[in-house]
């Protein structure tokens, strides 16, 4: 490794990681580090501008990662740049847009200054924050990101815990016969954006976890997320045994065994490593239930260090800890075998001063049946006394879902509350949306975003405009498709002949629906293709043509999961369909950006209420996307039918039938003939929609104030940190 001349360091005050990549820059440069290694770059559209304009082609393959990017870099073109006047002045503009972010007095510090003390420590199996990134495998990772995003810019006391996944979730690729193969990234910390997390001493942090009769070593990698951090844990270390340095591989894979050790990892690693950076933590937000051995860590701490007893010291950890759950699915709600969480949890009980029955009684919603595995839900709603679902539907299933845990109670008692998931519109919006936006909207939008009559504002947007954007927003989509596809194509060896088609994709003018997001059987992803005749003649149409663009991957094991993906590349490649269906592979979040920026309509048809909120519809409408959807997860509190967007069926939940399958999809159809496709097509002078614009604008108007995650973290903060913070128990 080289070392940073004298000079550099002295004026350089980054960690090691950017001293090494400064080391190698000119001086004129140095300001490109700071930018790389604040991961604000990903939220402020100037950056990534800047950050394409040094290499448009290296930019792209690095998957728009500056580190990457910079470490790549030719020496000739770094000379070059340093000599470029224009250049050096963006990014003198840029860094200084950087450094005023930093230093600003946000939101949270000018309200509550001196009435909080201490930090919220934020567990999250998965976070979304960057396609070059991809430590994520869907909504959970994107809600976390978000979640962060708004945190910084409002200045929430916030810390992150999660895992460095050094090779992914999953690479889909689509073979020739449609199957999905499933490839993994090789992560290097070197070419991200993170610095490997050091002790208060200065030395390289070095957690210990005891898992079963091992002890797992583990570091951290920080990673800088605007004013707030996040510290990713990875246990490939040469200290640790094989089995055990393999444990931070991969995301969700890996059989039952693996799952409860990196669980281990995450709840009693991600507690002992904040202790080990000496963070102020004092309460913890469990973002669904991977890391609620956290709280069996917290307990034996207190009873340790406050000399009480497990009851006391489990009610002092409980009325500091927030758990959100995220799925009514059961599959998503983690348990397991007895027989495993006793062998590796044993030892705790012993801690805890109780009963190995009593520990695994916690993760029981009957603590007397036996026969019950151990649930991470159970277990992480006993130790938190704050807990909620992420829609309102989604509150009211789960206290069905949980009632068991209070016998005593009615549902409408059992103590889950819901805050309804929203979205970083920074992260969403797209920078021409934005330019609108800033002509139309007040001045200070931004810091108002959840303010409903900022957003009436939209409504003074001229339908000419709004729509031209649109078309721009839209054309956009396409060339990026086709670029995917043509890529795509290339590397299965299709035709020269495929590949050149590929070049002309897509209509431009046609009514564009999206549908992206994990392909979990519950999301229906085939069901627009119930009855193929009939689609077929809807997408066909030479007057009214209609064209779907999918994305999204299965998990690697989920054989149904796959089995929808194949159906949906096969559909693709059908020539009954001429060309009107599109699946790109690899859904990340550089396609959904592209995706909700042009579509015209988003497509959501899970089960209901197996959907506990849903995300994906929230980004198109800060566009004028229109939602059509089944009235599940967000959709019952967004949805004005036939004025923002359209509701498929009714609010009746379904009943696990083939028929409700058939009852949805003739709902769709009709939605699709009757109202989206005649609206759509509906046009009057200069050929503009004007009842379409309408429709935008009022998607527009309505569904962002109340869908941003500014508005979501507010909420958790006044109602469930604020408490967990006062009451500060586990502060040393
Ligand atoms: C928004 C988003 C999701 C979440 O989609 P849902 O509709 O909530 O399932 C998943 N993946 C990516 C890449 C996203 O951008």
């Amino acid at each position: 490794m080289r070392k940073a001349t004298p000079k550099r360091a002295a004026s350089f005050s980054g960690s090691a990681e950017q001293a090494t990549l400064a080391a190698r820059m000119p001086d004129q440069l140095l300001p490109l580090v700071e930018l790389a290694y604040n991961l604000w770059w990903t939220w402020d559209p100037r950056a990534p501008a800047l950050f394409g304009s040094i290499d448009e082609s290296l930019w792209e393959t690095t998957e728009h990662n500056p580190v990457a990017l910079l470490s790549k870099l030719p020496a000739g073109r770094k000379n070059q740049l340093a000599a470029e006047g224009p250049f050096l002045a963006a990014l003198r503009d840029v860094h200084r847009c950087q450094r005023a972010y930093l230093r600003a007095r946000p939101w949270f510090r000018q309200r509550y200054a001196g009435k909080t003390r201490g930090l919220v420590a934020y567990f999250s199996m998965e976070y979304a924050l960057h396609e070059s990134l991809p430590v994520f495998a869907g909504g959970l990772g994107v809600l976390a990101g978000d979640h962060f995003k708004s945190a910084s810019d409002l200045g929430l006391p916030l810390v992150g815990v999660g895992i460095f996944w050094r090779q992914g979730y999953t690479r889909q690729h689509i073979d020739e016969s449609g199957e999905q193969r499933d490839a993994y990234d090789k992560l290097s910390p070197a070419s991200l954006p993170m610095s490997e997390a050091r002790s208060k001493s200065g030395r390289p942090l070095r957690i210990r976890v005891p898992v079963g009769g091992d002890t797992v070593v583990a570091r951290a990698w920080r990673l800088a997320v605007g004013r707030t951090d996040i510290y990713l844990l990875d246990t490939n270390l040469p200290d640790n045994s094989p089995k055990h340095r393999k444990l931070t591989d991969r995301l969700y894979s890996g059989d039952r065994d693996t799952r409860i050790r990196q669980e281990i990892l995450l709840g009693i690693g991600g507690w002992k490593m904040l202790r080990g950076l000496g963070l102020p933590v004092t309460a913890c937000h469990l973002n669904e239930g991977h890391a609620a051995f956290c709280s069996l860590e917290r307990v034996a701490e207190l009873m340790r260090d406050q000399r009480c007893d497990f009851a006391a010291a489990a009610a002092a950890v409980a009325s500091s800890t927030v758990f959100t759950t995220h799925t009514p699915v059961p599959a998503g709600n983690e348990t397991f075998d007895t027989k495993l969480v006793d062998h590796y949890l044993r030892g705790y009980a012993r801690r805890l001063g109780i009963k190995p029955r009593q520990l695994l009684e916690l993760g029981r919603i009957d603590p007397e049946d036996a026969s019950e595995d151990f649930g991470m839900t159970p277990l992480a709603l006993r130790l938190a006394n704050r807990a909620n679902g992420v829609a309102a539907l989604h509150g009211q299933v789960s206290r069905k879902m949980w009632q068991g845990l209070w016998p005593n109670r009615k549902v409408d008692r059992v103590p889950i509350g819901h805050i309804t998931n929203g979205v970083h519109l920074r992260t969403w919006l797209h920078p021409k949306m934005a330019d609108l936006l800033n002509e139309f909207l007040p001045a200070d939008w931004d810091q108002r975003q959840d303010q409903a009559r900022v957003w009436q504002k939209a409504k003074d947007i001229p339908a000419r405009r709004l729509w031209d954007l649109h078309l721009e927003l839209k054309a956009e989509l396409v060339e990026f498709v086709r670029h995917r596809m043509r890529l795509q194509l290339q590397r299965y060896g299709a035709s020269q002949r495929r590949i050149a088609a590929a070049g002309s994709a897509l209509d431009p003018e046609a009514l564009t629906l999206g549908f992206a997001r994990r392909f979990a059987p519950y999301k229906r992803a085939t069901l627009v293709f119930s009855d193929l005749k009939r689609i077929q003649r809807i997408l066909t149409s030479a007057r009214k043509p209609v064209q779907i663009i999918f994305a999204g991957k299965a998990h690697p094991a989920d054989t149904d999961g796959k089995a929808l993906v194949a159906a949906i590349a096969r559909h693709a490649n059908s020539r009954r369909f001429k060309g009107r269906v599109v699946f790109l592979e690899d859904y990340t979040m550089d396609i959904a950006a592209h995706l909700v920026a042009g579509v015209d309509v988003w497509l959501n048809n899970p089960r209901r209420p197996q959907e506990a909120s849903g995300t994906s519809g929230m980004k198109p409408t800060l566009h004028g996307g229109l939602n059509l959807s089944i009235l599940d997860g967000w959709w019952p509190e967004g949805c004005i039918d036939g004025v923002n967007g359209w509701a498929i069926g009714s609010d009746r939940d379904h009943d696990g039938s083939e028929e409700a399958d058939r009852r949805d999809a003739r709902a769709l159809y009709q939605r699709l003939e009757r109202d989206v496709i005649p609206l759509y097509y509906d046009r009057g002078r200069g050929n503009l929609p004007g009842k379409w614009i309408r429709c935008m604008k009022q998607s527009l108007a309505t569904v962002p104030p109340a869908f941003n995650s500014h508005r979501m973290v507010k909420e958790y903060l006044t109602r469930y940190y604020l408490p967990a913070l006062g009451s500060k128990p586990g502060r040393r």
